[in-house]
């Protein structure tokens, strides 16, 4: 049968190439595709995976090429909704729509390839001529507690040659059999006994309205939590009721709270049901589990942001923990979305019911709930007889008067003796990476800046090297000072692995793991650390901001934080939320057992709002005073933010471009936006670039809108090797 008309589909592309083009779809593949559904094409004489955004009868282009190979399976189809959702995203967060599936239809994720193995089965136990050994070995199998096996199994496990096995196959003893399997993330594999749970009155309330609220969804939940309330437990229990409705329920967790023990909860009390995505998996994993998710066979998965984006058929439940986590915004490249925001348009566009959960909620979801946007729900107690810490604060500018130059207090150091006298394990946070902040020549003030960006070098003892945080530059650590040829080369402040030599000095029994973005570079790595705590192979565990969230470890009797102010003075309106909430998420790390646990604070600024409210463990506090402040300088939640960014190789070309922005703002939207800037970034170089700032802001979001669809179309866009960024609701202001 002849097709009366060509099936056209637009195509956009994951990719650096600006909007859609248009393909003629072969009638082999007809009916078989979606809206959203991956297909392969030649653009610019290369192959590249897109996705199809629209069909079409006719295209203005005369000479169309063919679509080569698709994707089968729900990417979108049976809810059109999950498209809008994209199409909501392009549009608000400003990038083309090819882009925002970017994290789905990844060229690696469409090229890697199933993974099969050679599968061994019985096929008749009964048959003769079979030499002695061969009836040995099929009687052996035959009583094996497993009805097949694998190749590797047989051959390495049980010592059966390849050509014994070739030798029951042609006698048809065995069958052997190509097979796929599922690589699963390594979290997954470990399973543990199936957990019960009975939930305790408090939590049971919770539970309930939201039991109700599944049914009918209307508006989203805020679960004000304090640490240790057992919020997980709720987040099971209601994952488990959406799944016997037969709804699909997907779970958002921030990056590195995404831990084999968080997976293995929701394991052990919902079963294999469960597909996992976050950053640490190979690309083989990642396919898979998306895989499994596209053809409906998981129908609950747990991810970090991008798991907002996975095409999973009727959607009802969508959970975003720690909801108050920057990372769940995506700053660095397009789109520039945050999942948690998504997740609430999600749920909207497709009637799921939306349960956003913290200890510490954003200034703009508990904003939101004060104002009816949300439904409040709270928990204000710990699970059982624990209780939240003690936290005390030390100054260290005493500890200095005093003559104690080294970085830990004489109270932290008398604590660390005595809990590890008591056999208890400890956490220690210092949120800074490297050996030390930065190199200075005592006799002649040198200090080492990258060549290509404005920022500071920070020293790496274990490599003896410097390193740009910014771009990777890396360089030997000097040792002379290649400006007066001075020998006197003074380290500045202490960064994470300067802190691990000296505890290892002053506590030499003591075992201490270190967590950092230097020690979890390797895959697994993330996971084996946390095991070796957990297991209590260790008494200190010493890390960065990856060791403040979500850990559940009942051994812990002591939390420090050795330096409590550093991203106090960050010039950044969120800095002091930022502060805040890292504080008492590591607070929360303590004392979650019978014991009452114990936090020590150390810090140049005693006095600091952020810092004592933490200690007082006190969010209503922090809230009241944070958002006069926010309110007094219309920062959000009081006012929506953006921030733009034109970066280049000359500085005149930089400033020229970004002073056409600006007059492009002020002709779309004369009033009803505040412009501030244009000025160089606080960063104003990377990679040898020159970034140039210019921040929005406005009440109105779809005045905003408007302004900065006209800056991204408008008047730079001929400007060569001018790259102009554009970042709604921004969470970095570097
Ligand atoms: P949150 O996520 O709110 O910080 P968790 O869900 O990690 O809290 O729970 C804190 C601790 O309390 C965990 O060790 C958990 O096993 C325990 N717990 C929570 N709810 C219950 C319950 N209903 N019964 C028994 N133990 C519970
Ligand atoms: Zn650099």
């Amino acid at each position: 049968m002849n097709r009366s008309k060509d099936q056209i589909v637009s195509v956009g592309f994951p990719v650096a190439i600006p909007g859609v083009f248009d393909y003629i779809l072969p009638e082999k593949f007809e009916g078989k595709v979606v809206r959203g559904a991956p297909v392969l094409v030649e653009v610019r004489k290369t192959k590249l995976w897109g996705v199809i955004v629209q069909f079409k009868d006719s295209s203005p282009c005369k000479k169309l090429k063919p679509v080569l190979e698709i994707k089968t399976g729900k990417w979108t189809d049976s809810n059109r909704s999950l498209i809008e959702l994209y199409e909501w995203i392009a549009s608000y967060y400003q990038c083309e729509i090819g882009k925002v599936f970017k994290p789905v239809v990844r060229k690696k994720l469409m090229e890697t390839a199933p993974k099969e193995v050679i599968n061994y089965r019985i096929a008749n136990p009964e048959v003769g001529n079979l030499t002695p050994r061969q009836k040995e070995v099929l009687t052996g199998l035959l009583s094996d507690s497993a009805h097949e096996w694998t190749g590797p199994v047989l051959q390495k496990e049980k010592g059966i040659s390849h050509s014994l096995l070739s030798a029951l196959c042609s006698k048809g003893a065995l069958v052997r059999e190509r097979k796929t399997v599922i690589r699963e993330a390594t979290e997954l594999s470990r399973g543990g006994e199936k957990m019960e749970i009975c939930l305790t009155t408090k939590q049971e309330a919770v539970f309930s309205t939201l039991k109700r609220a599944l049914a009918t969804p209307a508006k989203p939940y805020l679960l004000h939590g304090i640490t240790g309330s057992g919020k997980t437990y709720v987040y099971i229990e209601l994952a488990k009721t959406a799944c016997a409705m037969g709804k699909g329920v997907i779970i958002l967790v921030p990056e590195i709270s995404l831990t084999p023990q968080t997976i293995q909860r929701f394991k052990n009390a919902m079963g294999d049901v469960i597909a996992v995505m976050h950053s640490r998996m190979s690309d083989g994993e990642r396919r898979d589990s998306l895989e499994q998710v596209v053809t409906g066979k998981k129908r609950v998965l747990i991810g970090a942001r991008s798991a907002i984006l996975a095409p999973m058929d009727n959607v009802g439940l969508i959970i975003v923990d720690e909801e108050h986590d920057s990372s769940y915004k995506q700053g660095e490249m397009e789109p520039r979305y945050n999942a948690r925001d998504t997740a609430v348009m999600r749920g909207k566009f497709q009637q799921a019911l939306v349960v956003l959960g913290s200890a510490t909620p954003s200034m703009e979801s508990y904003h939101n709930a004060l104002q009816g946007k949300y439904s409040l729900l709270e928990l204000k107690k710990r699970v059982g007889i624990a209780r939240l810490p003690l936290v005390e604060i030390v100054d260290m500018n005493a500890e200095h008067k005093e003559n104690n130059w080294t970085f830990l207090s004489r109270l932290l150091h008398w604590r660390i003796t005595e809990t590890l006298k008591k056999g208890r394990q400890i956490i220690l946070l210092l949120n800074r990476r490297g050996y030390s902040v930065s190199l200075i020549c005592k006799d002649c003030g040198h200090t080492y800046m990258c060549p290509n960006c404005s920022v500071h070098l920070t020293y790496h003892r274990v490599e003896f090297s410097m390193k740009c945080h910014q771009c990777g530059h890396m360089i030997r650590a000097p040792e002379v000072c290649p400006k007066c040829k001075g020998e006197h080369i003074k380290y500045r402040g202490t960064g994470i692995q300067k802190a691990e030599e000296y505890l290892r000095d002053v506590f030499p029994d003591a075992r201490i793991l270190r967590m950092d973005q230097d020690t979890t570079r390797r895959k697994g790595a993330h996971v084996s650390i946390l095991e070796s705590f957990a297991e209590k192979k260790a008494d200190i565990l010493l890390g960065t901001q990856m060791v403040a969230k979500g850990l559940d470890f009942p051994g812990v009797a002591l939390v420090g934080v050795l330096q409590a102010d550093i991203a106090l003075h960050i010039p950044d309106f969120r800095s002091s939320e930022r502060t805040f909430h890292l504080l008492t998420q590591v607070a929360g790390r303590a004392g979650r057992s019978d014991d009452t646990g114990e936090v020590i604070i150390q810090t140049y600024f005693p006095q600091d709002p952020a810092i004592i409210m933490a200690k007082e463990h006190d969010f209503f506090g922090f809230f009241d005073r944070e958002i006069e402040s926010r309110k007094a300088l219309f920062y959000p939640p009081h006012g929506r933010l953006a921030r733009i960014i034109v970066q280049g190789a000359e500085e005149v070309r930089v400033r020229e471009a970004i002073g056409r922005i600006v007059v492009e703002a002020k002709r779309a939207a004369p009033d009803g936006i505040i412009l501030l800037g244009p000025s160089p970034a606080i960063i104003s170089r990377i990679k040898n670039d020159f970034r140039y700032s210019l921040i929005c802001k406005s009440n109105s979001v779809s005045l905003l809108n408007k302004v900065l669809a006209r800056i991204r179309m408008g008047p730079v866009k001929k400007m060569k090797n001018i790259k102009v960024i554009v970042d709604i609701d921004p969470y970095s202001m570097m």
